[in-house]
């Protein structure tokens, strides 16, 4: 008999809007303490489009959170030693708590170099090796947003992980390995046996259909079909491509790594995009800002 499951979206919105919400009152509650707001500095080189946005709406979360911002702004030019030494005074001032670069940054300036020299209390972003050791041993750390944005949506709506098989397609830094870790570790939304795929995977589809759970994190629209996944599977959706769109205002629509058409009817669960992880992502890193100020104080 064929199993028909009720598809249910997991909309960011929503989630993002409690953890939010959550945020503020706790923001609130260190003020009825007499504590500072918490204060997160960022920086950005360049004038990419892309990170213009990104960066535009964490200052305006800050703003709705009540929290204190700082945006740095330096010119594309900007060479390696000025921007460390911009990080260096931003470690060096106990008024903030977290401090982000956006990435990516011009070719002549490390990325490496750059998250080194953020200073592990104040690595909002998760990505210092500090964090990263912490996160692997599972001891307290700085998640990187992402990934930290799925853990508290598959929170918010309860869904089930423990014994079950992730794929996660995806090995970066920034999201598919700290994703793999959290999915396979002892916290409450963990406890996935992970198979981690990436670009020299043989046999990918595969292992998508023995999938329980997948998290497409590639960077390659619509590139999980529905004949890729199993009834009842876990979809969520990293991708954020800009796709040439004439009948959009700006030009571009912005496209997910998931079929949603012919993946969606045979999901319990799936994140649209937009409106899926992306919004949980900002909501992660004023957790993660939040918490450094907690720690500091
Ligand atoms: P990335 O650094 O380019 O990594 C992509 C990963 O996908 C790599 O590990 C690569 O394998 C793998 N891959 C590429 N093509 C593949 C294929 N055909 N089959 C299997 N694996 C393949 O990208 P990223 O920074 O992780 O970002 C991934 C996507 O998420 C992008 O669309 C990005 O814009 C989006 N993103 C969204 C958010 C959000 O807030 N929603 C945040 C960050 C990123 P190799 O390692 O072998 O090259």
């Amino acid at each position: 008999m064929p199993y028909f499951c009720a598809m249910q979206l997991m909309d960011g919105k929503l989630a993002s809007a409690a953890i939010k919400q959550k945020v503020a009152q706790l923001v609130q509650t260190r003020a009825a303490k007499g504590l500072k707001a918490p204060h997160l500095a960022a920086i950005l080189v360049g004038t990419d489009g892309a990170s213009e946005t990104y960066v535009a709406s964490k200052v305006k979360t800050c703003e709705e959170l009540g929290f204190q911002s700082t945006l740095l702004r330096l010119d594309a030019s900007t060479d390696e030693a000025t921007l460390l030494q911009h990080i260096q005074q931003l470690n060096d001032n106990p008024d903030v708590d977290g401090i982000l670069v956006q990435l990516p940054l011009p070719k002549h300036i490390s990325e490496a170099k750059v998250i080194e020299t953020i200073h592990p209390s104040k690595d909002v972003d998760g990505f210092h090796p500090v964090s990263v050791g912490r996160l692997v041993q599972g001891l307290e750390s700085f998640i990187p947003a992402t990934p930290y944005g799925i853990m508290l949506m598959l929170e918010h709506f309860q869904i089930p992980t423990t014994g079950k098989h992730a794929v996660v397609i995806g090995r970066s830094n920034i999201v598919g390995r700290p994703m793999s870790i959290l999915l396979s570790s002892q916290l409450p939304y963990g406890n996935c046996t992970v198979t981690v795929c990436h670009s020299k995977t043989a046999n990918l589809k595969e292992l998508t259909l023995q999938a329980d759970i997948i998290v497409a994190a590639l960077g390659r629209p619509g590139f999980l079909t529905g004949d890729m996944v199993k009834e009842g599977a876990v979809v969520i959706d990293v991708g954020i491509t800009r796709v040439p769109d004439a009948s959009k205002k700006k030009g571009f629509a912005i496209k997910g790594d998931v079929d949603f058409e012919s993946v969606a009817p045979k999901s319990s669960w799936i994140t649209p995009v937009p409106g899926g992880v992306g919004l949980m992502t900002i909501g992660a890193l004023m957790m993660n800002t939040l918490a450094a100020a907690e720690r500091r104080s």
